[in-house]
């Protein structure tokens, strides 16, 4: 490829589309590398199109921008996470806090609509040429290889694309490394931001100064839909929001809002949104196959990142995305310096991409959580588990005058009169063990 295309005259050394998290960070590694670098996103500006819940593990950010957490637009130190267990009249809640995820800090609360226009910013330090405001139509090829993009009319031609453009990843298919998603790989996303105001977030959430709570939900919250709800703190908002995965929500025969409107309704959920002004409310698909969505990253002068190569890992405790957009952006990036150094940008000359993020806590991690995916479908984790642990604690607590039972009889009794068999029950230990 190298020697077919000497002739071409390329604009840039590399064009990333898509202006998130991945987009970003790689044109930025990339620039400060000494790059000749071209940012290409579709919004007015960085973040206007883009979701997410917010709780971003950022290690990772912080050794990639050193002064991250004092200049980034962070909301909030997540230092307590609750598992909440939601039925139609209860909530089971398993709630940790620990000082030690303060410091060092472990994971933020982030609103993308401020945190993006910030890493587009500090790509643009680097010398980046941020492009917003344009879509990338199609990819320029030469000879089989991507030599750049088409938007519009206007076509720029680069040694090197990245493709940063999203968990719909239009130019994934479009250069043939991804077909289109089954439905049971991804999941929608409804999520509001309310406003409550930072001193009603410390007393509703019982958080000291900076600090923040992540709620991940599970139950009457997706009105049995396989999905999950979660409520994260910002500095004087709320992120609260659902995830469900869209072949249970046709099959259920849901809207999205429907379910998203039910849990803010919730009276186990309502009270801490009271008084609140609404700041946003968006929609957006979330990759949800793990690895099974991981296809052929890298091709011909085109490489994927972040959720275009459909790094994201839901686990029913953490979703992560973020943090794995930003690592398969770091890898990306090295690897690209290095083809570009030795002048092969051939998909073998590429291939370093594959070999650091497998290297990298990003493919270690989606290798460890490779059967979260499949755990997920387990349908009585959505309604039935929750309600079992309801009625155990329920038989606990509710001293009607009647004998008492030890736990193990309280707990037998529930299970009787439950759906779910003890067999059930260790089967479905034993693939949360294989898989968590
Ligand atoms: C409801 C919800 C909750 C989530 N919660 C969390 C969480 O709490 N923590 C976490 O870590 N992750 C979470 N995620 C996942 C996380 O948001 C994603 O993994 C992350 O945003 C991926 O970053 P990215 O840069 O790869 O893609 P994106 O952030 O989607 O960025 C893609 C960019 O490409 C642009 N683009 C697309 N097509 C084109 C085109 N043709 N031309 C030009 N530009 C284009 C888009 O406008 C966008 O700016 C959540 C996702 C959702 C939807």
């Amino acid at each position: 490829m190298t020697a077919a295309m000497t002739d071409i005259e390329y604009d840039f050394d590399v064009i990333v589309i898509g202006g998130g998290v991945a987009g970003a960070v790689c044109a930025h590694q990339l620039a400060t590398a000494g790059r000749d670098v071209l940012l290409v996103e579709r919004g007015a500006e960085p973040g206007g199109k883009n979701l997410s819940g917010g709780v971003f593990y950022c290690r990772i950010m912080q050794e990639l921008f050193p002064t991250f957490l004092q200049d980034a637009p962070v909301e909030r130190r997540i230092t307590r996470n609750c598992l909440s267990f939601l039925n139609a009249a209860s909530l089971v809640n398993i709630d940790y806090w620990d000082a030690r995820l303060a410091e060092p800090v472990n994971a933020v609360s982030v609103l993308r609509a401020r945190l993006d226009p910030w890493l587009a910013a500090r790509a643009e330090d680097a010398g980046v040429t941020v492009m917003s405001g344009v879509k990338v139509d199609a990819l320029l090829r030469e000879g089989g290889a991507i030599t750049g993009i088409r938007a519009g009319d206007d076509e720029l031609r680069a040694r090197v694309v990245v493709a940063a453009d999203g968990v719909n990843s239009f130019i994934a298919r479009d250069a043939g490394l991804r077909a289109q998603e089954p439905t049971k790989h991804l999941a929608v996303g409804v999520k509001s931001v309310i406003r409550i105001g930072e001193d009603e977030v410390r007393r509703r959430f019982n958080v000291e100064g900076d600090q923040g709570v992540a709620y991940a939900v599970v139950g009457d919250c997706t009105q049995g839909v396989a999905g999950g709800g979660f409520l994260y703190t910002n500095t004087d908002s709320i992120s609260i929001g659902v995830v469900l995965r869209l072949d249970d929500l046709v099959a259920k025969k849901r809207t999205s809002s429907e379910v998203h409107d039910h849990f803010l309704a919730h009276p186990a959920v309502r009270g801490f949104l009271t008084g609140g002004e609404l700041l946003e409310y968006g929609c957006h698909l979330v990759a949800e196959g793990g690895r099974a969505m991981q296809h052929d990253l890298v091709h011909d002068g085109l490489v994927l990142i972040g959720d275009a190569a459909g790094f994201t890992l839901n686990t029913g405790f953490t979703i992560r995305g973020m943090d794995l957009a930003a690592g398969s952006a770091k890898a990306a990036a090295e690897a690209i310096d290095e083809a570009l150094s030795r002048g092969d940008v051939s998909r073998e000359g590429l291939m370093g991409y594959l070999t650091r993020y497998k290297e990298s806590f990003v493919g270690k991690d989606m290798d460890t959580y490779a059967r979260a995916p499949e755990f997920l479908e387990t349908p009585e984790m959505y309604k039935e588990a929750g309600e079992l642990l309801a009625d155990v604690l329920y038989n606990v607590y509710n001293l009607d005058l009647s004998p008492r039972r030890r736990l193990t009889a309280t707990a037998g009794n529930a299970l009787k009169r439950s759906p779910l068999t003890i067999r059930r029950l260790a089967t479905i230990g034993y693939r949360a063990m294989r898989a968590l």
